[in-house]
């Protein structure tokens, strides 16, 4: 007789902290920042999770070719930690993720990092006053948490019919295949928004077709990349007050666009007109300029700087299809028009879920109440950072704090002094848990709203700015300024705190 061994149940080997003070989701900018700032508070006891496999949150999961930033280098970095060494005026993907990872390493928080460590869920725990989050590594029990996945971190595909058969293949541009090889191949790309923009133009001399499909024509800016020369690295090296004060001159020349978005939409026309020009200097084809001719006020929509995706169009192997797309079939995509198009690869430049983010669905307040349950489909939150019903939440890039002009790193350094001032300000009480009052909310948001009235991205266009009740829940319709000024102070009278448990 043989003996019968005991069946071996592997338990997934815990990677992450059983308790923490604060628990941040995601390591890109804000993530980062978050970290940073709490080591310099002296809150040593937390832990940021990522999903990736390295940090740097949207700049290390988007790799597609021509990947780069539309923001200046010397505004889109951290003002505490300014980076002499850029090569261009206007960074590429690979070294703002090294800048990242670099800024981790020199202030000592690569160690609080869990990489490769995906969220799944998180529930306030009432009676603990604790956050328990769920994650692939095992769960953390934390009395902060503090979200920090990125507005623009899940991809969007489009469903459109008989995509399930196409046997060629696909993927998103935030999912970049690197093994598949484009060289030679019919490929498909769906969406003219700012990654298209970049990819199209780095891979289109390599296809043998490609056929890019657009169902709103983007308003295209020329762009004012140029490398930056090593004497000029020196100096900034050398004289870091120079690249404070080109950083300043940047933010200051930006926000100047805010009148234009904001306040006097008409201004828009000046800007329009530049971009018309550019067009006209680089469309020489009458039929692709009369394609490329955007139907709504400039700004409604994300303005894209390139000076390569109208060149791009123009080539011989670039067709641009301005026909709807109703049907993928095994090999191909067929048109309003009825026209068959055969590829061998269908690219999405789709965009990703805003309005609609991911992380709503999982984040359960007081009552099991998801934040998308909450917000019914309109996301709001005091200064986009607290939710009533979410005690002890912080979300970083939430509702409301996007800008179509300047450096979301501005925004994110707001928001994280404003955590930082209110966790001050528990502690400072003895307190368990702040919780935002609903009128605080409420008034904000009546501002808010007010103010996005008059707004360009009230012309007349869709955009992901619009959530599903058509209310623009993305974007910050002020100076940035003005919001740097109201997050700088945690005002109390705004929460109701409560001592309890665990505090
Ligand atoms: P996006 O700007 O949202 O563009 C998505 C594109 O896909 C649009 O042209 C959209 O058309 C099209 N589209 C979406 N669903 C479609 C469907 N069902 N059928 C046909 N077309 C469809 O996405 P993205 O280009 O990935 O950029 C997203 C955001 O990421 C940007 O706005 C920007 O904030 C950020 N980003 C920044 C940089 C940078 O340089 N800093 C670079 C890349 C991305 P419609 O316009 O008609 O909706």
């Amino acid at each position: 007789m043989t003996a019968v061994e005991p069946p071996i149940t592997e338990t997934p080997a815990r990677t992450v902290p059983a308790e923490a003070e604060v628990a941040i989701v995601g390591a890109g900018f804000s993530g980062l920042a978050m970290s940073i700032k709490l080591s310099a508070l002296g809150i040593d006891d937390h832990v940021v999770l990522e999903r990736g496999q390295k940090a740097g949150g949207t700049w290390w999961f988007n790799t597609y070719p021509g990947c780069g930033c539309d923001v200046p280098s010397h505004l889109y970095s951290f003002s505490f930690a300014p980076n002499p060494d850029w090569t261009r005026t206007y960074s590429r993907q690979p070294e703002i993720e090294a800048y990242l990872q670099r800024v981790a390493d020199d202030f000592g928080v690569t160690p609080k990092l869990r990489l490769g460590t995906t969220v799944t869920g998180a529930e306030w725990d009432e009676e603990n006053s604790r956050w328990v989050v769920e994650t692939s590594g095992g769960d953390v029990r934390a009395r902060v948490l503090v979200s920090a996945a990125g507005a623009l971190s899940d991809p969007k595909t489009p469903d459109i019919e008989g995509i399930e058969t196409f046997k060629g293949h696909m993927f998103h541009s935030a999912q970049w295949d690197h093994d598949y090889d484009v060289a030679g191949k019919r490929i498909a790309v769906i969406g003219t928004g700012a990654s298209a923009i970049q990819f199209v133009p780095a891979s289109a001399p390599a296809v043998a077709q490609m056929h890019v499909f657009q169902r709103t024509a983007p308003w295209i800016m020329p762009h004012t990349d140029r490398p930056i020369s090593k004497r000029e690295r020196r100096l900034y090296k050398r004289f870091p007050a120079l690249q404070k004060l080109v950083r300043g001159g940047i933010y200051s020349a930006r926000e100047l666009l805010v009148l234009g978005f904001v306040k006097q939409p008409r201004l828009m026309k000046v800007v329009e007109r530049l971009a018309r020009k550019h067009m006209d200097s680089q469309i020489s084809d009458p039929e692709l300029r009369r394609k490329v001719e955007p139907g709504y006020t400039i700004g409604c929509k994300r303005i894209l700087p390139s000076n390569k995706w109208y060149p791009a169009l123009g080539r011989d192997n670039v067709e641009l299809v301005t026909d709807g797309v109703t049907e993928v079939r095994e090999h191909s995509i067929v048109t309003v028009g009825g026209e068959e198009v055969e590829v061998d690869a269908i690219i999405f430049g789709t965009g990703f879920a805003v309005t609609d983010m991911p992380v709503a669905k999982y984040l359960r307040g007081r009552g099991g109440r998801t934040l998308d349950e909450h917000w019914k489909g309109s996301p709001r939150a005091h200064l986009g950072t607290t939710v009533p019903g979410f005690p002890n939440l912080f979300m970083l890039l939430g509702p409301n704090t996007g800008l179509g002009h300047s450096s979301m790193v501005y925004m994110i350094e707001s928001q994280v002094a404003y955590v930082i001032d209110a966790l001050k300000a528990m502690r400072r009480r003895g307190a368990a848990t702040a919780e935002v009052k609903a009128e605080a909310v409420r008034d904000f948001v009546e501002d808010l709203d007010a103010k996005m009235q008059d707004t360009v991205w009230n012309t007349g266009c869709s955009s992901w700015y619009l959530d599903d009740t058509g209310r623009n829940a993305t974007l910050w319709p002020d100076w940035t300024f003005a919001f740097r000024r109201r997050a700088a102070r945690f005002d109390e009278s705004e929460y109701e705190i409560a001592a309890g448990r665990g505090a």
